[in-house]
């Protein structure tokens, strides 16, 4: 039997989002010295290793094709993510992240690609590296292109209502199941799976 793999939106999911100064949106941080893990997510992922998922970052990182920071400082950032995970004992598989934007003014970066969520093509590239059977696999996320992307590689998805995204999260995926964050997530995804 081949693999099954979770897929994990970070921004929202893994990491606390970040109020921008201006706005006071919730963002994605863009400094590592914003990076903060949210609650319980060594033991979430360790649950998820436990019960033999592979684990998958797949994240939209499009703040370098706006132009607003580089693209070193978004690879400092995921990095930063990965140290503080391997802090509290856990480490993803692979990891995909999407620099690109449509709108995007920084040449190269500025493209309409497959891999921005809610494109699958992130989750269809880390599947392929992994070896993982998707209709298995479940996509944890907590905007509606994380579902779309999962429902579009053809996962099960969860979405995570984290307080900071709801306006990523207009209802138009209905198709997948909701938690209040990450732990409820890992809940539902070990329980579906010993009910078979
Ligand atoms: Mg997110
Ligand atoms: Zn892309």
């Amino acid at each position: 039997m081949r693999p099954l793999a979770v897929f994990l939106d970070r921004d929202g999911v893994v990491n606390e989002l970040v109020p921008d100064p201006v706005t006071g949106l919730a963002e994605s941080p863009l400094h590592t010295e914003d990076v903060r893990l949210v609650g319980g997510v060594g033991e979430s992922l360790g649950i998820l290793r436990s019960a033999g998922y592979r684990l998958a970052c797949v994240t939209n990182q499009p703040a370098a094709a706006k132009g607003i920071v580089p693209v070193d400082q978004l690879l400092s950032i995921q990095a930063r993510v990965q140290e503080l995970l391997s802090d509290v004992g856990v480490r993803f598989d692979t990891v995909r992240m999407c620099l690109h934007h449509p709108d995007g003014v920084v040449s190269d970066l500025g493209v309409s690609c497959c891999c921005r969520k809610p494109k699958p093509g992130m989750l269809l590239s880390a599947a392929t590296e992994l070896g993982v059977d998707l209709s298995g696999s479940w996509m944890i996320g907590d905007t509606d292109a994380d579902a779309t992307a999962g429902n579009a590689a053809g996962c099960r998805t969860v979405l995570v209502e984290t307080p900071g995204s709801h306006h990523k999260r207009d209802g138009s995926d209905l198709s997948g199941v909701r938690a209040l964050d990450l732990t409820s997530a890992v809940s539902i995804i070990v329980r579906a799976r010993e009910n078979g």
